[in-house]
């Protein structure tokens, strides 16, 4: 990724680009333009060689006019202030894109999990529970997993939130393991998200899914179910995926003759997403460099890794055949590779509109936990599928009504969502 590059900065500069097609009150936007709340902690873990180590934690809280704050906790060693108030503020989005009554939150640590022990990843999800337990909880901030960060660990954190306030609270962290109050269908959930999204645009803009080649970057929990369900939901072909190797150190792009088979790769992937290159050479897998998978021969393009990917540099790589590229990660294309997708006709699935399914299945668990009641996997990917259509299809007719780019119709849809809900609460007349 290029290190230039601001992922706040540049949710900002979305939002300021909408608020003036919206002729947004200069106040109103001055409030969603940063995070209502922002939390910075350190947090003190022993390490398995006895000594002690200190960690930087953080908690952006965006905006919770529409619900609890709701958004993942990253561990990574390149996490800073800015990226999580971004991803914060994207959250915010989402969730009003996807219609749940929820708002917008992210948290991490300054941490590559990869150079712990299990102990140690314990220590350090309890040490971040204890510093911000009285901010969290199911009416008020509700973490779930994301990247560097596994269902297990939200596990510890949800143990030691309800240690703290003295009662079981599954609804506090999502993303939980099955068993531990978890929800069928949740790994799968943003993956196929991406899919079921693809494919409305797919019926949008005729294109038949299976003649359709997909080159997708990344091959963690995103990627690796977009990849699944590219294959068995639509009957596509999957050109190549990538990851990066946390053995060497860098990132490869795996493709095969005929398409990957994304089930095979799952069972050569490490939790961290990365491939096994040995494996994966002697099955037939032709490993390139991590830039490799923008070049490839397809019609659509999913960077389903991490933001600042699809740049002014490596969008003119793209083919030329690419007729929708959709955003599984969270800021992948930078604002310049936007104007490359609309000087080109390029129909772009937004962020916060194409990777909502994780977010709206921690949701739907979150509301089985507070019943108390599980429902299957078929029942959970089946209401996904309807919230993600009709998300799409919103976007999709304001897009078309105001005649505006897919972001920014999803900008006026979340936006117009939010303000509503601050309107409805008081909080623009002065007296809240
Ligand atoms: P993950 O950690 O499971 O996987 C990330 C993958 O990207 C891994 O395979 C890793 O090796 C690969 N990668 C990292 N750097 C790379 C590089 N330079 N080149 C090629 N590959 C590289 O993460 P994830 O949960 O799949 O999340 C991916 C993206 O989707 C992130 O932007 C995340 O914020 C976003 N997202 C995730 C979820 C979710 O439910 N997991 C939901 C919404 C958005």
């Amino acid at each position: 990724m290029s290190g230039q590059i601001n992922a706040f900065e540049m949710a900002q500069k979305q939002f300021d680009g909408v608020a003036k097609q919206l002729k947004l009150d200069d106040g109103v936007a001055e409030v969603l333009r940063w995070p209502m709340r922002e939390f910075s902690f350190r947090i003190p873990v022993r390490l398995d060689d006895g000594s002690l180590k200190v960690f930087q934690g953080f908690r952006v809280q965006h905006n919770d006019a529409r619900g609890p704050n709701k958004g993942g906790i990253r561990f990574a060693a390149n996490e800073t202030m800015d990226t999580v108030r971004a991803l914060a503020t994207w959250m915010t989005w989402k969730c009003a894109v996807a219609d749940i009554p929820l708002g917008g939150g992210k948290g991490g640590i300054i941490v590559d999990p990869s150079t712990l022990t299990v102990n140690e990843k314990e220590e350090m999800c309890r040490g971040w529970v204890r510093a911000m337990w009285k901010n969290i909880g199911p009416r008020n901030d509700v973490p779930a997993p994301d990247i560097g960060t596994t269902p297990q660990m939200m596990g510890w954190m949800m143990d030691e939130y309800s240690r703290l306030v003295g009662q079981y609270t599954p609804g506090v962290f999502t993303g939980k393991p099955l068993g531990g109050g978890g929800s069928l269908g949740r790994t799968e959930a943003t993956g196929y998200g991406v899919i079921y999204t693809v494919r409305e645009a797919m019926k949008h803009l005729n294109i038949d899914g299976k003649n359709s080649v997909a080159a997708i970057q990344g091959f963690g929990n995103v990627s690796q179910y977009a990849s699944v369900g590219f294959v068995e939901l639509l009957g596509g072909t999957v050109a190549c995926v990538s990851c990066w190797d946390r053995h060497d150190k860098k990132a490869y792009t795996y493709s095969k003759k005929g398409g990957i088979d994304p089930r095979f790769l799952l069972t050569i992937v490490d939790e961290y997403g990365t491939i096994d290159k040995a494996k994966a050479q002697d099955a037939g897998y032709t490993v390139e460099d991590g830039d490799a998978w923008i070049t490839k021969e397809a019609n659509v393009l999913i960077p389903a890794a991490m933001e600042g990917q699809v740049t002014a540099d490596t969008v003119s790589k793209m083919s030329k055949n690419i007729k929708i590229v959709a955003e599984g990660a969270n800021g992948p294309c930078t604002p310049e590779a936007d104007e490359y997708f609309k000087k080109n006709n390029i129909f772009n699935i937004p962020d916060f509109l194409c990777n909502a399914g994780g977010v709206t299945t921690s949701y739907f668990e979150q509301v089985q936990n507070d019943m108390n009641f599980y429902w299957s996997k078929d029942e959970v990917l089946g209401r996904l599928d309807e919230k993600m259509t009709s998300a799409f299809n919103s976007v999709v007719d304001r897009s078309e009504k105001e005649k505006v780019y897919m972001r920014d119709a999803a900008y006026m849809v979340a936006i117009d969502r939010v303000v509503k809900a601050m309107d409805l609460r008081g909080w623009l007349t002065g007296n809240a």
